[in-house]
C-alpha cells in the first residue's frame, strides 16, 4: 500500500512499526492463538499487557513511584469534570489559564463544579500567544493549563511555577511524550490518545497518589480517580486494543532511544518547517514567535488573492493530506506529532517552494 502523509491533527499518523504491531496483536496475539479484540480483559496476556504499558510510560517519562497512571475512557473532554469533581473541595476555587477552545472547555466543565478564577487569556488575539504573565490566588487549590493548543499551534516552553499549597494540573492531550517531562512538577497529567500515542478510546491520566485519595463529594463510581487506582484501571471493560497499540508505540518510542532523542527530531522537524514558512513569500505564521508549537503548526496565506482550497488540492495530489486549518483561524494546519516522518515534513516544504515559484 502506498501511504501518503497524513497531517492530522487527531486522530493522526502512527508509526509502521507501531501498525505491524498492533495488526498482529489483531490476528494472534503473543502466539496465544487468538487475536487481542477477542480476549478476556481478565485474561494474564491482557492483564499484563496493562502492566506492561504502564511500566514502559514510567520508564520513558521517569514516573516518580508516588503517581499512579490510569488507562480510562470518555477522552479528555471527560478530565475536564473529572478532574475539578475529584480535585476541588467544596466552595474551593481553581485557577485556569484560557489558551484556546480546549481550555476554555475545561474551564466551562470546572464552572460546573466549582469556581474558577482564569488568570490568563490571549482569547482577544485569536489565542496566539500564551499568557505569562498571571498571577495566582492563593486560595486557589490548583492551576489548570493546557500545554500544547491543538487548533491555534501554541505551547508552553517553560510551565508555570506553584508553591506547595497548590499543584499543577496539565491537559497534555496533543504534546504528551514529545520529550521529556519532570512530572514531579504536576499533580495530574491527562492526555487523549489519539495525537501522540495510539488511537481515539483510552485517555492517560498520571496523578498523584495523594491526590487520587481525595473524597470531597458523592460522585459517580466510574468519575472517581480512586475508583480506578484500586481496579488497576480494570474497573470495567477497558479498551484493550487501544491500550495495545498505545504499548506499541511506547516499544518504538524506547527503541530510538527514548524521549530526549524524540525531542530532538521533533525539533528539527519544527524548525525546518517553520523557517519555510518565514521565508516562503506566499506564507506567514499567525503564532507569536516565542511560543510555537513543534506539534501543531498552523500558518496562512500572506494575502487572500489565492484560495486556501487552491493549495489544499495542490498538496493533495503530492499526497500531503489533511491540512486544511482549523476553521477558526483558517489556513493551514500542519500537525507533525512524533510519528510524522522527516521526509513527511521535507514533502511539505518542497510543495510549498514549488507553489511558490508558480504561483507568486
Ligand atoms: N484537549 C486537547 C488539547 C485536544 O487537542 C483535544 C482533542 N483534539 C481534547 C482536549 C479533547 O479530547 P477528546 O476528543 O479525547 O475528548
Amino acid at each position: 500500500m502506498n501511504r501518503v502523509y497524513n497531517f492530522s491533527a487527531g486522530p493522526a499518523c502512527l508509526h509502521e512499526e507501531v501498525i505491524t504491531g498492533a495488526k498482529d496483536s489483531i490476528q494472534n496475539f503473543q502466539e496465544n492463538g487468538i487475536g487481542l479484540l477477542e480476549m478476556s480483559h481478565r485474561s494474564r496476556p491482557v492483564v499484563e499487557l496493562f502492566h506492561e504499558t504502564t511500566d514502559n510510560l514510567k520508564t520513558l517519562l521517569n514516573i516518580p513511584d508516588n503517581y499512579h497512571v490510569l488507562w480510562l475512557q470518555g477522552g479528555a473532554s471527560t478530565q475536564f469534570s473529572m478532574v475539578p469533581m475529584n480535585l476541588l473541595p467544596d466552595h474551593g476555587s481553581a485557577d485556569y489559564v484560557d489558551t484556546g477552545s480546549w481550555a476554555a472547555k475545561a474551564i466551562t466543565e470546572c464552572e460546573r463544579v466549582g469556581r474558577v478564577n482564569i488568570i490568563g487569556s490571549s482569547r482577544e488575539s485569536v489565542y496566539n500567544y500564551i499568557p505569562k504573565e498571571i498571577s495566582r490566588n492563593q486560595e486557589a487549590t490548583y492551576l489548570h493549563i493546557t500545554t500544547n493548543n491543538t487548533i491555534f499551534g501554541t505551547q508552553y516552553k517553560k510551565y508555570p511555577l506553584t508553591d506547595n499549597n497548590t499543584f499543577l494540573v496539565a491537559d497534555m492531550s496533543s504534546d504528551i511524550l514529545s520529550g521529556p517531562l519532570d512530572v514531579s512538577k504536576f499533580g495530574l497529567i491527562y492526555a487523549g490518545a489519539q495525537k501522540n500515542m495510539g488511537p481515539a478510546g483510552v485517555t492517560l491520566v498520571i496523578i498523584r497518589s495523594d491526590l487520587a485519595r481525595l473524597n470531597y463529594r458523592n460522585i459517580p463510581t466510574m468519575m472517581r480517580y480512586s475508583t480506578h487506582v484500586s481496579k488497576d484501571s480494570m474497573f470495567n471493560t477497558p479498551p484493550v486494543f487501544a491500550v495495545c497499540v498505545v504499548n506499541e508505540t511506547l516499544k518504538w518510542l524506547r527503541s530510538i532511544g527514548g524521549l530526549t532523542k524524540m525531542r530532538k527530531i521533533n525539533h528539527n522537524k519544527a524548525m525546518m518547517l517553520y523557517d519555510e514558512i518565514d521565508r516562503n513569500t506566499m506564507f506567514q505564521s499567525p503564532v507569536n514567535e516565542e511560543d510555537r508549537s513543534i506539534m501543531n503548526v498552523p500558518f496562512v496565506f500572506c494575502d487572500n488573492k489565492i484560495s486556501d482550497d487552491e493549495f489544499l488540492k495542490f498538496c493533495d495530489v503530492k499526497g500531503l493530506k489533511t491540512l486544511k486549518g482549523h476553521r477558526s483561524v483558517g489556513g493551514f494546519r500542519a500537525s507533525i506529532y512524533n510519528a510524522m516522518p522527516e521526509s513527511g515534513v521535507g514533502a511539505l516544504i518542497a510543495a510549498m517552494q514549488e507553489f511558490e515559484n508558480q504561483y507568486s
